[in-house]
């Protein structure tokens, strides 16, 4: 079993006080926190290698360019990917979605369909809205039952040959519900359509490897996976992106411009244009080598223990609604308390030092179909423990009394 303690003392943020008490992070699904190695990995490239990449003859260039290229080669190696040129790096999930939406989109017809789910974030559900408009394509919506899981039968009727792209996430950000996409994706090709998966809730919860999945695209932010802030990564087959026309046209994208006419670039420099966030690349494959470095197995019992403790604790609290209670799902819960504000309740446990979020979570549809405002949600990582569990626990009991007066 993992020594929890151990990976905690690599993430120097968790001894920080908040209000004078020791943080309780249960925010990991907004954002994860950083370990060492990936704050000292960013933290080196500026002090000693700092340079443009690509192209440059001088030394340091030279080994920036290398070090970015490694991180390339360390996701590749960790998602399974068939050819390090089908990592594509982005600023995060919304920004890999918007560049299918805006690329892949770019061959599709009016009349031409495009399936998500009722329970996508609003980045997985806005860029495609953009495109139907653009092009007279036309969204259907897999719908979801009330314990937050999507109707596959209903899934079955939508697809047809008219389908051409079906965008759904892995897990939900909002409900913790773990979407059986192994199917999704079978019966999707079965009328050959493309399926993106969103993956922004996965890599730090379980094991992926894109080609077992054989999803077409699969999306990522770097900073919900230990990683830093505005980096993240499209993969895509090979043939695919080869097919698909450029994203944005600049500098690295391209192989030669004259005045009237420009070729483009090989992948993946064909969909990077511009000078990328090199040290955020950096610093992503040091999140993945933290990732190499623990057993995913552990990872998910772990996680599931302290969903099903925290989830016990909680049934006995008065008044307790849950939101997502799928029969498969990570390590998200969402919930509400008879009578409190989900706002007023955040706010009292910010002050004994407990980080949780309330809200609708980017994903108003999923609250609209509940007839809430919003959840007050705990979401647990890797080093979250039960004792952190038990002083949230204690801290609502407190609360509970105090906002009912
Ligand atoms: C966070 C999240 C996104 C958006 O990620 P960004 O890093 O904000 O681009 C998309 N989908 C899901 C499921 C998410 O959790």
């Amino acid at each position: 079993m993992m020594d929890i303690q151990k990976i905690r003392s690599q993430f120097p943020i968790l001894e920080e006080k908040i209000h004078g008490k020791p943080l309780v992070y249960f925010d990991n699904g907004a954002t994860t926190q950083k370990p060492l190695s990936v704050i000292n990995r960013i933290e080196n490239y500026y002090t000693k290698e700092n340079a443009n990449i690509h192209r440059g003859v001088h030394t340091l260039s030279q080994e920036a360019t290398t070090a970015y290229e490694n991180a390339r080669n360390t996701i590749q190696t960790y998602i399974g990917a068939q050819h390090n040129h089908e990592i594509i790096f982005t600023k995060g999930t919304t920004d890999g979605i918007n560049l299918v939406a805006n690329s892949f989109g770019e061959l599709l017809k009016p009349g031409d369909e495009i399936i998500i789910s009722a329970m996508e974030h609003h980045s997985n559900i806005v860029p495609w809205q953009m495109l139907c408009e653009r092009k007279g394509c036309k969204l259907r919506i897999i719908p979801m039952n009330a314990k937050g899981e999507l109707e596959l039968e209903v899934f079955e009727r939508l697809l047809s040959e008219r389908t051409k792209l079906v965008a759904v996430t892995h897990i939900s950000n909002s409900l913790g519900t773990v979407n059986d996409v192994e199917q999704i994706i079978k019966k999707s090709h079965a009328v050959g359509a493309k399926v993106l998966i969103d993956g922004a809730q996965s890599i730090q919860h379980i094991k992926v490897d894109v080609q077992a999945l054989d999803c077409d695209f699969y999306v990522f932010s770097g900073h919900k996976l230990f990683g830093p802030t505005g980096i993240g990564v499209l993969y895509g087959k090979e043939a695919l992106l080869n097919n698909m026309p450029p994203y944005q046209g600049g500098g690295d994208m391209i192989k030669e411009v004259t005045l009237t006419k420009t070729t483009y670039n090989d992948l993946p420099h064909k969909f990077e244009a511009g000078t990328p966030n090199i040290a955020g690349g950096i610093g992503l494959g040091t999140a993945f080598e933290f990732l190499n470095s623990l057993n995913m197995d552990d990872v998910v019992a772990h996680e599931q223990e302290l969903l099903n403790y925290a989830t016990q604790a909680l049934t006995k609290i008065e008044g307790i609604q849950f939101y997502g209670e799928a029969a498969n799902k990570t390590s998200v819960i969402s919930f509400l308390i008879e009578g409190l504000h989900p706002y007023d309740v955040g706010t009292l446990l910010d002050k004994m030092g407990i980080a949780v979020r309330t809200g609708h979570h980017c994903t108003q549809p999923v609250m609209d179909q509940f007839k809430i405002p919003g959840t007050i949600r705990a979401s647990f990582a890797i080093y979250n423990t039960k004792e952190e569990v038990d002083i949230f626990i204690k801290a609502l009991e407190r609360i509970i009394p105090i906002l009912k007066n």
